[in-house]
């Protein structure tokens, strides 16, 4: 049997950002800035994308650096009697796939008017199809439904975001249809006391057959110093491997899973080979494989030491599998479920 890659053999990681939110909308920092410190950590991609509003920044995209188009949609249903700290609600991002792709799907311009600064500044770009009747978001999972698959349909890489902070149960987000990805993590909520690291929500919608990615991202608004405890910046990303750093290698391999989710430790590769998963990866405390069904099963390391790979079996009878590596500290990095009936027998 040949190596299958999970992880492609060739390429680079590249350290992404998926979610972020600038001056555009209700973050501190413009996008320049956001560049620059991201930059300075290691990062090598950013998608912008501010509440309602999609904001084009093909000026800070170089040879080093890749700057992704894209926006997060609320979706809520607040009246007086139900106050927003008391609903749920329901939070997606799109990513452009394409840079020349720069017209917002299912927009509202009137109704988002007064939170969108960068709508009435010429040096910004918010495009719409305007032949386009506005669209009324409601928040219900048939409207939600919709918006995913006008988004998907014009070119973009739809995740749902932050189910605990939303808070949405499997209720809710089990109805929901179509998306690329979820956040496995999502920091900014972290570092606001909410329990975002959302493994178990993963599960659910794997387990019901649907086949998406994870992804970890900051959201990050930087309302505190950037140095400081509470910096929602630089604790969730994506690492993404592609061939080169360039737009369309970097959302070709974002539409393939070419990547993984981590708040720290590296996975450095991951193949199948006779029906046996290998991962090698960062100094590990332990290394877990979840399937799915009762069938999880843990590799340790000798007491005080660590590990640096794991290969199991997969086993016919399993629905996924997916594997996160912690290290010493106990944070994790997640890899995307792969389908077992996809891997056997190649
Ligand atoms: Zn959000
Ligand atoms: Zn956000």
């Amino acid at each position: 049997m040949v190596k299958k890659y999970l992880l492609p053999e060739n390429g680079q990681f590249y350290k992404a950002n998926l979610h972020s939110h600038s001056t555009m909308s209700d973050g501190k920092m413009t996008p320049e800035q956001m560049k620059e410190e991201y930059q300075k950590r290691g990062y090598s991609v950013i998608a912008y994308t501010d509440h309602n509003v999609m904001v084009p920044h093909p000026e800070l995209t170089d040879e080093n650096f890749v700057a992704l188009t894209g926006t997060e949609y609320d979706f809520d249903n607040e009246t007086e009697e139900n106050p927003y700290h008391l609903i749920p609600v329901c939070h997606i991002c799109m990513i452009a796939l394409d840079p020349d792709n720069v017209v917002q799907p299912c927009f509202t311009p009137t109704k988002y008017y007064d939170k969108v600064k960068a709508f009435n500044d010429p040096r910004y770009q918010v495009t719409y199809d305007e032949s386009q009747p506005f669209y009324e978001r409601s928040y219900t999972p048939e409207c939600i439904n919709d918006v995913i698959k006008k988004a998907r349909e014009q070119g973009f890489f739809v995740t749902y975001n932050h189910p605990t902070w939303s808070l949405e149960g499997f209720s809710i987000y089990g109805k929901y249809e179509g998306m690329n990805a979820m956040e496995i993590c999502n920091y900014g909520c972290v570092t606001e006391g909410y329990d975002e690291y959302n493994p178990w929500e993963y599960d659910e919608l794997l387990r019901q057959g649907k086949q998406l990615y994870c992804i970890a991202t900051d959201d990050n608004h930087n309302h505190y110093p950037i140095d400081g405890p509470r910096c929602d910046s630089f604790g969730g990303f994506t690492m993404i491997k592609a061939d080169k750093l360039e737009y369309k290698a970097i959302t070709d391999a974002l539409v393939k899973g070419n990547f993984y989710a981590s708040q720290g430790p590296e996975i450095y590769s991951l193949y199948v080979e006779d029906n046996k998963i290998h991962i090698k990866s960062s100094d590990a405390a332990r290394i877990v494989v979840t399937t799915g069904l009762r069938h999880s099963y843990c590799f340790y390391p000798l007491e005080g030491d660590t590990i640096n790979e794991a290969a199991f079996e997969l086993r016919p009878d399993d629905i996924y599998v997916r594997i996160t590596v912690f290290d010493k500290t106990g944070k994790p990095a997640d890899t995307n479920a792969y389908f077992v009936e996809d891997l056997l027998g190649e």
